[in-house]
């Protein structure tokens, strides 16, 4: 990429004009859709410029006038430029645009015969000249003429007849919040009375044949708006709130004012269809965007390196929500695992960029999860920091005064050093500054005084070789050597490079107990024995830490086992004994009995300076599993028994942990039996989870082709049930095969490679696959690049971010390295790449 295709925060100007109201008028067609946009634009006192300029791609424009006068705009790369008086004006233009046509699904597009458009970040300007940037708000009254019977946009409906409809949003809005939907649709009708007493229709928009399986989400919605009520104090700000389910979906759901867009896979749901790793997904998702409305929405970011100031308060938010419905040790679990195993490989990689990038090529690659996972972990800290009534203060004042304002993590930070009166100078560098600070722990005890040493380091990142100490909120809480808790949880706040804390007055040496509740997104080094941490895997009353301790002793047995060493009695012992304990929660004694991922191995031991070697982690997987199999083979056919679920289906917390470890049950007892029990299974599922974790289980032993091909016969007609068959038979595949198994089904009839579900399912699992990816003839990484390649000019948003796959190119051996800069340099010379396929490939090649 040059540099001048580089935007930098420093460059933030405002736009020198206010975008005083919008009418749109889309007169749609499949290929020759018109749009008439009549603008009301005054002069920016907050602005010394008067460039007008107007965002602008792939628009074919008819004719345009400035207050009612004809004018013959320039036309330039990325939009145009007219000359406009210095006050007040209407800008009025008509452009012609093919939603047929648009394969990469940013704008107005067409998904099965439906419009719909997608415009976070920067889809507007494909639908018609405009200030496309999120400070430039307005409010929207939008007519749609065509002959779809269900025409919506944004807002509130003002009147429709045959073949068209207005809407107005009394809100104002950037563009990227902007939507329209026409299609031949289904609703599932709800309703919802605010705290104060207001009616709100809700409505759940499908295809025709998808009705049943809208309930689940509509009773999440109604669910996620009491929640915000009761507990932000947050109320919906319209009379109608409308959801619509689409097929054709880069991203998961999109919170476009009072009209979401879903990917249809995140919000459609049946106990015979989706899994309950589904069910609890919808609901999160759901949550999220609506929870937008106020975060997101009412108050959103001023420039796209504030993308964190939304989606991190959300995320958190979503976060919370979870924990609240379905419990929260395992929701922090489960949290924790996403974070270690996508942000922190992010962080450690060529892509590493802070929370709030300061430059970007193209915003759609700073979708990350830094962005989001990471960006909810520093406000996870704030409120350590803050307390619990700190955070409810600093909120309500974020509320009351910004409300219609488009902000910065600066205006964020400030209502926290308002309303608590701390200094957050030093935390912002969690916003400002990339890569996982490593904390380093040593502890001596000395008369009854115990002392805890830490260190912080955070190695360099891409840009930035300078890390200044961070603040670290540590929770930590002190273990008597019988078990007892002898100090409970308090947060440590380290401020400095190296600081050591003390407790006094103990009798005897505890074991400490560091990073409770995972309290900072850090890598904490600490020397310890098996017998401690099996000590704290029984013992902990953390269960964040009761978790980790039991994880952390496997990964080490893990990483032993890939140098030569075997199966170690005391962890096998300790998972047995988790997995008798009936006083421990299903769900979270199937956490801890899952073992560690490959890529998980891979980046520990990368993180020591050794260079892990792909199959040496797969065959210690497997032989650990084995171990763990026969060791724990009497408690396997029990808990088969004890975990079962009869009758009717519920995707609630308590039957969904059961599920989980009746899953895990039957992945061990597989390893021994044959695949006999599973089988069975299989026969007698009565859900998707049953029936898709039978399955999976057969796979991973090479059983499986008849359920396969019967699977395949019985979902054949529902794409997103085939989305999971296709994945499943890349995911369980074994190394030698995966690849093949991968390129087997991209030639599959039902394979629409350019759905990027299907693509996801397939591509998806390939580069997830460890050993399957990183395979050492390179086979992996030439079959992805052949279908970037094949990809990217269709869909450039979809090719850039499954090129992830290749960030830890480096980690591996020089072999295996040098056929991954072969397949990177493949993709990169190739002609006219997209932008986003191009800045991601040469960020991950460091060039
Ligand atoms: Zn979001």
């Amino acid at each position: 990429m040059t540099i001048q295709d580089t935007i930098y925060l420093s460059d933030y100007t405002p736009f020198g004009f206010i975008v005083e109201d919008v009418h749109l008028t889309f007169k749609l067609a499949p290929t020759t859709t018109r749009v008439i946009s009549r603008i009301r634009f005054a002069p920016n006192p907050d602005s010394p410029s008067r460039d007008f300029f107007l965002h602008g791609e792939g628009l074919n424009l008819q004719w345009a006038k400035v207050d009612g006068a004809d004018v013959t705009p320039e036309i330039i790369k990325g939009g145009l430029r007219c000359d406009v008086p210095d006050a007040a004006f209407t800008w009025e233009c008509e452009v012609e645009i093919d939603p047929q046509g648009n394969t990469a699904l940013e704008g107005l597009y067409m998904s099965n015969g439906m419009y719909c458009t997608q415009c976070e970040a920067e889809g507007f300007r494909n639908i018609t000249f405009y200030p496309d940037r999120p400070d430039v708000m307005s409010k929207f009254t939008v007519r749609i003429e065509g002959d779809s019977p269900v025409l919506l946009s944004n807002g509130n409906p003002v009147d429709s007849g045959d073949g068209w409809a207005e809407w107005h949003d009394p809100w104002p809005k950037p563009a990227y919040l902007f939507a329209l939907v026409a299609g031949d649709l289904r609703n599932f009708p709800g309703s919802f009375t605010t705290m104060s007493g207001r009616d709100v229709e809700l409505n759940l928009w499908v295809r025709p044949g998808d009705e049943g399986k809208c309930a689940f989400g509509m009773e999440a919605l109604k669910k996620s708006m009491t929640w915000d009520e009761e507990t932000y104090g947050r109320e919906y700000d319209l009379d109608i709130f409308n959801i619509v389910a689409v097929d054709d979906f880069n991203m998961g759901a999109m919170e476009n004012k009072g009209l979401n867009i879903f990917n249809s896979a995140v919000v459609l749901a049946s106990p015979e269809t989706s899994t309950d790793s589904n069910f609890e997904r919808i609901e999160a998702i759901i949550a999220h965007e609506y929870f937008h409305n106020w975060t997101g929405n009412r108050i959103t970011c001023r420039d796209w390196f504030q993308l964190c100031l939304k989606e991190g308060l959300t995320v958190f938010r979503d976060q919370q929500f979870t924990g609240d419905m379905r419990g929260h040790a395992v929701k922090r679990i489960n949290d924790v695992v996403t974070l270690r195993s996508r942000q922190f490989r992010e962080d450690s990689g060529p892509l590493a960029h802070p929370p709030r990038p300061d430059q970007f090529v193209e915003i759609n690659n700073f979708y990350t999860v830094t962005v989001y996972e990471k960006g909810a972990e520093v406000i996870n800290m704030l409120k350590h920091l803050v307390g619990d009534d700190g955070y409810k203060k600093a909120l309500d004042l974020y509320f009351a005064r910004h409300d219609g304002d488009a902000a910065t993590i600066e205006d964020w930070l400030q209502v926290f050093e308002d309303a608590t009166g701390r200094d957050l100078t030093q935390f912002k560098h969690w916003y400002t500054d990339a890569g996982t600070p490593h904390l380093k722990v040593t502890d001596n005890f000395e008369n009854g005084t115990y002392t805890l040493n830490f260190t912080q380091e955070t190695a360099p990142t891409p840009g930035q070789d300078e890390k200044p100490a961070r603040v670290i909120p540590i929770a930590v809480g002190l273990l008597n050597p019988n078990g007892d808790e002898v100090v409970p949880t308090q947060i440590l706040e380290m401020t400095e490079a190296a600081q050591s804390y003390s407790f006094e007055g103990l009798n005897a040496k505890p074991v400490p107990s560091i990073l409770r509740g995972f309290s900072a997104p850090v890598v904490l080094e600490r020397e310890t024995s098996a017998t401690e941490q099996a000590f704290m895997l029984a013992h902990d009353t953390d269960p964040f830490n009761k978790w980790e301790a039991g994880h952390a002793l496997t990964r080490e047995v893990l990483i032993n086992m890939t140098q030569g060493g075997t199966p170690d009695q005391g962890l096998l012992d300790g998972l047995a004994a988790v997995a008798r304990d009936h006083s421990l929660d299903p769900a979270f004694r199937a956490l801890a009995l899952a073992l560690p991922g490959q890529d998980n191995i891979a980046s520990t031991l990368a993180a020591r300076d050794i260079t892990p070697d792909p199959d040496k982690i797969w065959r210690a997987l497997q032989t650990l599993k084995q171990a763990v199999a026969q060791h724990l083979q009497d408690i396997w056919p029990r808990l088969l028994a004890e975990m079962a679920t009869p009758g009717p289906y519920s995707p609630d917390a308590e039957p969904a942990g059961k599920r989980a470890l009746h899953g895990v049950a039957l992945s061990y007892l597989s390893q021994i039996d044959g695949g006999a029990s599973a089988e069975n299974a299989y026969a007698s599922a009565g859900n998707m989870t049953e029936q898709l974790s039978a399955l999976a289980c057969l796979l991973s032993v090479e059983k499986g082709q008849d359920e396969l091909a019967a699977f395949r016969k019985q979902w054949q007609n529902d794409r997103l049930v085939m989305d999971k068959w296709f994945g499943l038979q890349v995911s369980y595949a074994s190394p030698q095969t995966c690849v093949e198994t991968a390129q087997r089904l991209s030639q599959d009839d039902d394979f629409n490679w350019k759905n990027p579900n299907r693509f996801r399912a397939v591509f998806g699992a390939l580069m997830m696959h460890h050993a399957g990816f990183h395979r050492a003839d390179g086979a992996g990484y030439d079959l992805l690049a052949d279908w970037l390649i094949k990809l990217d000019p269709v869909n450039g948003q979809i090719s850039a971010r499954m090129s992830t796959g290749y960030e830890t190119w480096k980690r591996y051996d020089a072999a295996r390295q040098a056929k991954a800069r072969a397949a990177l340099e493949r993709i990169n010379a190739t002609p006219d790449l997209s932008r986003n396929l191009g800045e991601m490939v040469t960020r991950i090649l460091g060039a």
